[in-house]
């Protein structure tokens, strides 16, 4: 996509974010306005918009993402009580960011995962 995005800015290291992990493929980095004592969001390096369209055109991908989010849960120590992962998509899902990210949260408990 080149340089209007946000998170393909970040991935070229030309935006600063707090990197946890990187792979060929993948990087994920701190939130930058954390709704969880851990909040990391995992991205391709590579642009896509959203999830839908990642795992249509790059199912291999989609899964280095997943790999990439639970490595990060266990080095946050999130493994034991568990964590929620989470890929908002499109207006209805809340997305601000076009460029697919999950969402890692943990570190106390979540509560529901909808508030009504
Ligand atoms: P979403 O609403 O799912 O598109 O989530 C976008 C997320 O990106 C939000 O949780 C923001 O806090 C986060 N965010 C926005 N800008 C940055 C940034 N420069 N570094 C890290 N996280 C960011
Ligand atoms: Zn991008």
């Amino acid at each position: 996509m080149g340089t209007d995005c946000l998170f393909c800015r970040i991935a070229a290291g030309e935006i600063p974010a707090t990197i946890v992990r990187e792979t060929d493929r993948t990087v994920a980095f701190r939130d930058i306005d954390p709704k969880a004592p851990t909040h990391v969001l995992v991205i391709p390096k590579e642009h896509y918009a959203d999830v839908a369209t990642l795992a249509l055109d790059d199912p291999g991908l989609a899964g280095e993402v997943l790999v990439t989010a639970a490595a990060v849960a266990e080095e946050e120590g999130l493994d034991a009580d568990g964590f929620r992962l989470m890929f908002n998509t499109g207006p209805h899902g809340g997305q601000e960011v076009f460029h697919v990210h999950a969402h890692l949260l943990g570190g106390a408990p979540l509560g529901p995962m909808l508030c009504r």
